[in-house]
């Protein structure tokens, strides 16, 4: 029997005597954030390191060693707490990250987003690392604060629900809003035995697993319960009308390129291969910008019914398939002939954004043989798409499938209750 820990953030409130403290000791924080801040941005290179190796490095620069040797960049405060510097130095190097890897991705032009900014206020909530809380009980814990002279350690008694019990609390953050000063605090608990995980799982776990097709169904739901049945497919279709809509489109840009004023060399770039030309630059952008609001409508349609569907399922997660590299795709043509190619990815991107919106999340999984075996016994399957055509493991597309055992149903369907299989498996049934 396998174990397992969920962490939940415990969030209770403290009394206290000298928000000022508090105040205070929180711009001590900024301002030696801030001083890392400005010293890792003129060594961007530094972010190859580990975490802790970065630490290490930041430290060597700016604190005095042992052996007396003087920092490069002496930090500019003194007596600051070891665990109370290293907990600025962390938030620093997870801004300093974010940061970096946001204006990757827009580098990289992903995302159609404005260019990110720098984090405009070098500020984050402090961690507060052992050594600077002791004495947590029940009722009260013990802070080291800065009272704008000297370190002191102070008690608090602070209300709150209250701990489970065999429960690891790990370090707090001191989170000040206004005049409310709460700590938060992650509490790991280990589950031991089937009886605790199969109970959280029925409490509230049931998700929706979804399968993207390039079929008529541009996507098919199931409803994984709480015990990994799974129930309520639902079937949104739109591909036909949306591939007859998109065609007549690229049969526009065909015809409209012969005109003898287009340039020979962009003529041969029609039909599909011409998505692959940067919008821009091909011929008749007209016709490809309609193609790509008929995308976007059509994905905004879908992805909304995929959000509406969860939420009348009484679902808190939707899990999706995690897409191949685009590239990758490309190099298969018969993927490049159906929508899916071209309509997944943006579902996929919608759906996280319009779940998020209405307090449910979404996440991506990867569909290890989601479309190549039978859910019900795991057999590899044979698709067609007709009664009159014979089955083949490479019916690209096919939209029923058959197995060795004789089951038989929509293929899009069996592949989303196979994506619901794995990841119950995985994050459910293994924590038992
Ligand atoms: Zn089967």
């Amino acid at each position: 029997m396998s174990a397992g820990y969920a962490i939940t953030t415990y969030k209770i409130q403290l009394n206290y005597k000298h928000l000022d403290w508090f105040k205070k000791t929180q711009s001590l924080f900024d301002a030696v954030l801030a001083f890392y801040y400005e010293l890792l941005e003129r060594q961007p290179e530094a972010l190859s390191l580990t975490n802790q190796n970065l630490l290490r490095h930041l430290e060597l620069q700016t604190i005095k060693q042992r052996d007396g040797t003087q920092p490069e960049t002496p930090l500019p405060f003194e007596r600051i707490p070891l665990y109370f510097r290293r907990a600025a130095i962390n938030a620093t190097i997870s801004m300093y990250r974010s940061y970096v890897g946001k204006l990757k991705v827009w580098q990289e032009g992903t995302i159609k987003s404005g260019k990110p900014s720098p984090p405009k206020r070098l500020h984050m909530s402090m961690l507060y690392y052992k050594g600077m809380y002791k004495d947590f009980d029940e009722k009260s814990i013990l802070l080291k604060l800065y009272t704008g002279k000297t370190w002191a350690w102070v008690k608090h008694r602070y209300t709150g629900r209250p701990f489970p019990k065999d429960a690891e609390l790990m370090s707090p953050t001191i989170v000040i809003k206004k005049k409310k000063v709460m700590l938060h605090i992650p509490v790991k608990e280990i589950v031991k035995d089937s009886r605790t995980a199969k109970e959280r799982v029925q409490q509230n776990e049931k998700f929706v697993a979804v399968a993207l097709t390039g079929s008529d169904s541009l996507a098919v739901c199931t409803t994984i319960e709480a015990d990994g049945r799974a129930t309520a497919p639902y079937f949104i279709k739109g591909g036909k009308e949306l591939a007859h809509r998109r065609k007549l489109l690229l049969g526009y840009t065909k015809r409209g390129s012969a005109g003898k004023d287009t340039p020979r060399l962009m003529t041969h770039t029609v039909g599909n291969a011409a998505l692959s030309v940067p919008q821009e630059h091909r011929p008749n952008k007209k016709y490809y910008d309609k193609i790509t609001r008929l995308t976007d409508h059509y994905a905004h349609e879908v992805s909304r019914k995929i959000v509406d569907y969860a939420l009348k399922q009484g679902a808190k997660l939707i899990v999706l398939p995690e897409l191949k590299e685009s590239f990758n795709q490309a190099k298969k043509p018969y993927l490049g002939k159906t929508p899916y190619d071209f309509i997944g990815r943006r579902i996929v991107r919608y759906v996280q954004y319009k779940a998020w919106q209405k307090g449910l999340v979404a996440m991506t999984s990867k569909p290890y043989y989601a479309s190549t075996r039978c859910y019900h016994c795991n057999a590899p399957i044979a698709k067609h798409n007709t009664e009159y055509q014979n089955p083949s493991a490479n019916c690209y597309g096919g939209k029923n499938f058959v197995c060795k055992e004789g089951h038989q149903g929509s293929t899009a369907l069996n592949s989303a209750r196979n994506l619901g299989k794995g990841f119950y498996e995985r994050f459910y049934a293994g924590a038992a």
